[in-house]
């Protein structure tokens, strides 16, 4: 998702959905919904909004596939110029401040701010419930059912 930044107007509204495979994310459920409020200070570009999207995971104790709706807060700026990635300190010092993205030319592209939202809510061992009962190492029947003959 492209937007030009001679075409920006402080308070500009911007809707648009991204499918998955725009964002490369196999978690993601058909699509993503942004809705962003644009605000432009010379060649800064801030982003403030939300992102709305479903995902698709599969609960590590019981296997079972489960859909988590999300809504996530945005609010990043955006910079002319290339990130410079070896200065790994400044990093660390500007964690708790607002994101930032670079861009270069007059194109800003949305895409990666909506992708990192998304990934940063992947959770690493995903779970259907937090006292999922998971499988039992026996017979491999799902616990969250009944309980199964082996513990009888
Ligand atoms: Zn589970
Ligand atoms: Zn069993």
């Amino acid at each position: 998702m492209f937007i030009n930044i001679n075409e920006i107007r402080t308070g500009d509204k911007l809707e648009f959905t991204l499918s998955k495979d725009e964002v490369d994310i196999s978690e993601l459920e058909e699509i993503a919904i942004c809705r962003f409020v644009l605000a432009k200070l010379k060649k800064r570009v801030r982003v403030k909004g939300d992102v709305s999207f479903k995902l698709k995971l599969t609960c590590v104790r019981c296997l079972e596939v489960i859909t988590k709706e999300f809504g996530e807060r945005v609010d990043c700026i955006f910079e002319p110029g290339i990130p410079n990635i070896t200065e790994g300190a400044q990093i660390e010092i500007t964690k708790n401040d607002i994101e930032k993205y670079y861009y270069v030319g007059d194109e800003i592209d949305l895409t990666p701010l909506v992708r990192d939202t998304i990934l940063l809510t992947i959770p690493i061992k995903p779970l259907c419930s937090p006292d999922c009962r998971g499988l039992c190492p026996r017979c491999g029947k799902n616990l969250n059912e009944g309980d199964c003959e082996c513990q009888k």
